[in-house]
């Protein structure tokens, strides 16, 4: 049965923030779970595993070359590609397939110098790729960079996974409106705040969505400090079908 783990579920700076004391970075640096690291996916079905983002530098130690199928990104931040530029320098044939946004600035150096991944043509606006056991297709998202967000359907499971966005384009939420959604994946950086992020959503953003596209359940994700430290107090505030996704939490895909 296909499985969906959250390898990361951070912002940028992570948590623990270094050299923040603040009772979250304070508690995930002694008890690694609280940690949050850069936000991505692995899906691991009967051939292999497909990465969204490789921000994470503990993705080498917990995957060998022959296992990863396919990298998938959603954008060249470097919180989503990090990884990659030591990936990249893995022996052996075998290629490993990285597809992308089309942002021809997005790592001049990966560009360059790609190693063991094969880049592959950049993704265009719902442009839809079907391999064994998933079908994923590319969502435009809003950010200060070309992202895409993806529609990711298993058998039997669907998956919108919409991270580093504010709001979102108009086109992206009107066919996701046309899709029942199991399970949205959404970006949440910032606590309920006046001023909205202008890259990320807050809560009061996030929970707009979460409204209007009316999924099964949603997990917030890309979660800041800030956020976490206002969750401590008011997490009976999130609606019934809201959660926070953690580091290494699950999704069985039936
Ligand atoms: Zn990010
Ligand atoms: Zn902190
Ligand atoms: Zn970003």
């Amino acid at each position: 049965m296909p499985e969906i783990e959250f390898t990361g579920t951070g912002a940028a700076a992570q948590v623990p923030v270094w050299g923040c004391r603040c009772t979250i970075c304070l508690r995930a640096a002694s008890i690694a779970s609280y940690r949050r690291r850069p936000a991505g996916l692995a899906i691991t079905g009967e051939q292999g595993v497909t990465l969204i983002d490789a921000g994470s530098h503990h993705l080498a130690e917990r995957y060998s070359p022959e296992q990863l199928q396919r990298v998938v990104l959603t954008h060249f931040h470097m919180d989503h590609v990090q990884a990659l530029f030591q990936l990249r320098w893995a022996g052996g044939r075998h290629k490993i397939p990285l597809f992308r946004p089309d942002d021809p600035v997005g790592c001049d150096d990966l560009y360059k110098h790609p190693g063991i991944f094969s880049l592959q043509k950049p993704f265009q606006p719902f442009q839809q790729v079907e391999w064994p056991g998933l079908r994923l297709t590319a969502l435009p998202l809003q950010h200060s960079r070309v992202t895409l967000g993806y529609l990711l359907q298993t058998p039997g499971t669907v998956l919108a996974y919409l991270c580093d966005t504010a709001g979102l384009p108009r086109e992206t939420e009107r066919f996701l409106a046309e899709s029942p959604i199991d399970y949205l994946v959404l970006d949440c950086s910032e606590p309920p705040t006046r001023r909205p992020p202008s890259n990320h959503n807050d809560l009061n953003r996030a929970l707009a969505i979460v409204r209007r596209l009316r999924p099964e359940q949603t997990l917030l994700t890309h979660i800041g400090h800030h956020f976490d430290n206002w969750l401590l107090e008011h997490t009976r505030q999130l609606p019934a079908d809201v959660s926070i996704a953690r580091d290494g939490m699950r999704i069985p895909c039936p």
